[in-house]
């Protein structure tokens, strides 16, 4: 029978938690051992007596919990100095970051630490109800738009009154994803009229069939790689997507970036000028801040002005709407477990076999498993 532990989350500020009662409830059924830190749900809303009711055991010592765990789950990557505290040859399950993490990789790798990186799952069709990525950044859409509306000193909506009309908010969404189509559509819902701008021509549909309008910049060849993500741009192109949409930015009250490439920081899409250039009073999100940013002069985890416009760059969008977040993420993780689950055993036994646990298996049996990533360390 396998222990599975979940560590309370200890980034700074996190309220998400990564397994819900409901789904440690069903881990139990599956005949698992869970133990959880006490308070790691606290800052979503579940209390250890919840998580004692669904059959977990509450663990106060953190380092014996991790020493003799057969399954870590968690949110974010761990700390460097907690791997050697983690039991050899156990299963780690987290966000890992693993193209910018290769000391923490390592590390897993010499503990003998299996660790799957959430990033990582393919975009497969069998794989999108364990699609952390997806989930959290369909609510960080959510979420932008929300932070942006309440910032913006105008209202989003068209409104016909005795005392005026007020023209409905211009919404500019620039990389139309999984965040950027949700963000498109809340917008849309707020009565805003919206256009986004995406690389990959195929986004232009999804764009319109949420209301939107897509802004159309020739770039010449962009395509998407096997994956759906997108392919960088070489410095021409990106010069000819800043002109195509100065003119957009100059004139939307908010402007929300999502632009990413996978395996790369993002690229920077908005310029101080661009910015300084909108009229005060308007709002600028960037999605990236925390990891470079596609807007010049954001800060991580801030919000900031900037001749009068407001550029919101807190990052953790998610974790705003925690509840949510941790219900999905708990998902995603239990159709992860589910589906490499040995009934038998009762343990989670690894099926290299699998394109799933090919694509977000990093570390295995001392080596780094994974050829993405040990490509790019080579
Ligand atoms: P992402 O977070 O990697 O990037 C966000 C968006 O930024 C993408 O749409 C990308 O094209 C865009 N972008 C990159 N450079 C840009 C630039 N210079 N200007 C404007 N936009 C730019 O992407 P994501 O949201 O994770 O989704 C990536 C793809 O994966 C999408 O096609 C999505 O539909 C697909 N997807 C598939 C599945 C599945 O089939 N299981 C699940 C989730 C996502």
């Amino acid at each position: 029978m396998s222990l599975l532990v979940i560590p309370k989350e200890t980034h700074p500020g996190e309220n998400r938690v990564p397994m819900t009662p409901a789904t440690v409830k069903k881990m139990v059924r599956s005949g698992a051992e869970v133990e959880i830190e006490t308070g790691a749900g606290a800052g979503s809303g579940y209390s250890d007596a919840e998580y004692t009711e669904a059959g977990a055991s509450i663990a106060s010592d953190r380092t014996a919990m991790l020493g003799k765990a057969d399954v870590v789950v968690r949110l974010h990557k761990p700390a460097l100095e907690e791997i050697p505290r983690i039991k050899e040859g156990a299963i780690h399950i987290s966000y890992l970051d693993p193209f910018n993490e290769r000391e923490l990789v390592e590390a897993m790798q010499a503990r003998n630490i299996s660790a799957i990186s959430m990033e990582m799952i393919p975009r497969t069709t069998r794989s999108q109800k364990m699609d952390a990525l997806s989930s959290q950044a369909n609510l960080a859409g959510y979420v932008m738009v929300l932070m942006a509306a309440n910032k913006l000193n105008s209202i989003l909506p068209m409104m016909m009154t005795p005392a005026g009309t007020l023209k409905p908010a211009r919404v500019f969404i620039i990389g139309a994803g999984v965040a950027g189509l949700q963000a498109i559509a809340t917008a849309k819902r707020l009565g805003a009229k919206v256009t986004a701008f995406d690389t990959r021509p195929v986004v232009a549909e999804q764009v319109e069939s949420l209301g939107g309008k897509f802004l159309q910049i020739d770039l010449g060849e962009t395509g998407q790689t096997k994956d759906g993500y997108a392919k960088a741009l070489t410095e021409d192109q990106l010069q000819k997507q800043k002109e195509g949409q100065a003119r957009e930015i100059a004139e939307s009250d908010i402007v929300i970036t999502t632009a990413q490439v996978f395996g790369r920081k993002p690229p920077v899409l908005v310029t101080r000028d661009m910015v300084e250039g909108m009229r005060p009073g308007s709002v600028v999100v960037d999605m990236a801040a925390e990891t470079g940013g596609n807007v010049e002069g954001s800060v991580a985890s801030e919000e900031v002005e900037i001749n009068g416009v407001t550029v919101i760059g807190v990052g953790n969008w998610p974790n705003k709407v925690c509840r949510d977040a941790s219900d999905m993420y708990s998902n995603n993780l239990f159709n992860l477990i589910a589906d490499f689950w040995d009934e038998e055993g009762k343990s989670l036994v690894l099926d290299f076999e699998d394109d799933i646990l090919q694509g977000c298996v990093i570390t295995h049996q001392g080596e780094v498993v994974n050829e993405t990533i040990r490509n790019h360390y080579a």
